[in-house]
């Protein structure tokens, strides 16, 4: 127990995956957190930077194997600062964006305990630059959403698949792996064409990152042939195209040096 009422907590997005895709100040908190709780997402390499005396503690991996509870996560949070802790919370990507960074906060805020969200590069973002796919374009794209592909059973909105279908260029799809066929069957009932490009970027920003395209006619078959499993993101929309763009420039660049 250390003298009560100095802690603080800070609500830090770790970035992608990518180690370096971090900001600076994220980086000068782990420095100086005396207590960190990390999520399964976040690359470890980042707890490098911390000191050899900061307690970890890894709330992906609670025992049995399964992640720690978000209350239970809140709860410690508040213990930690209300013992006078330095408390670096540690979420993959941004903490704000499908983070649940806005229920610790408010935990925190219902106690009086002060604390600082710190941005992250969110995944959607961090995925589509490692793999060449522009969210905006100017002939393609004006506009882009972030969409959860899951929806915890019967909480929060319903995801407007109707009007995501038509009203918005680009689609980034989080957690929607398992909930591809749907997601598809949705989009295409919606109206929105099955010639349509999707990436499916797995790992996005790591030494590991795969990126898988096809289009909203086959996109769900090609994912099982290739086996794609989580962390990925589903990137659908006309920019797809870019991709090849690029990737055939930098190939042609290449055999004309060669
Ligand atoms: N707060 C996080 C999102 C958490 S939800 C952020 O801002 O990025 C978890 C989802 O994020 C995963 O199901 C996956 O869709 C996506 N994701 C996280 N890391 C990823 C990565 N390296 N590559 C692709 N998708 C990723």
């Amino acid at each position: 127990m250390k003298n009560s009422g100095n802690g603080k907590v800070y609500i830090v997005g770790a970035g992608p995956g990518d180690p370096e895709l971090v900001t600076v100040k994220a980086v000068r908190l782990i420095q100086q957190a005396e207590v960190i709780l990390y999520d399964r997402l976040v690359n470890k390499e980042l707890l490098q930077h911390c000191s050899p005396e900061t307690i970890l503690i890894d709330c992906g991996k609670a025992p049995r194997a399964h992640a720690m509870p978000q209350e239970q996560i809140q709860q410690t949070l508040v213990r930690y600062a209300l013992e006078g802790y330095t408390v670096v919370r540690l979420k993959g990507g941004d903490p704000l964006v499908f983070g649940r960074g806005t229920e610790e906060a408010l935990e925190l805020a219902e106690w009086g305990i002060p604390y600082e969200i710190v941005p992250g590069v969110t995944s959607a973002i961090g995925a589509a630059a490692a793999s060449g796919i522009p969210l905006t374009h100017r002939h393609y794209a004006a506009s882009f959403a972030c969409v959860t592909g899951s929806r915890c059973h019967g909480s929060g909105p319903d995801i407007r698949w109707d009007l995501l279908a038509h009203s918005v260029d680009t689609l980034a799809i989080y957690m929607g792996v398992s909930e591809l066929p749907n997601i598809r069957e949705q989009l295409l009932k919606h109206g929105k064409p099955s010639s349509t490009p999707v990436a499916l970027i797995e790992r996005g920003t790591t030494p590991d990152q795969r990126v898988i395209v096809g289009t909203l006619a086959d996109i769900d078959t090609v994912a099982v042939s290739r086996k794609l499993t989580n962390p990925a993101l589903i990137i659908i929309g006309e920019v797809v195209r870019i991709r090849e763009q690029l990737l055939h420039a930098e190939q042609q660049a290449l055999s004309m040096i060669g």
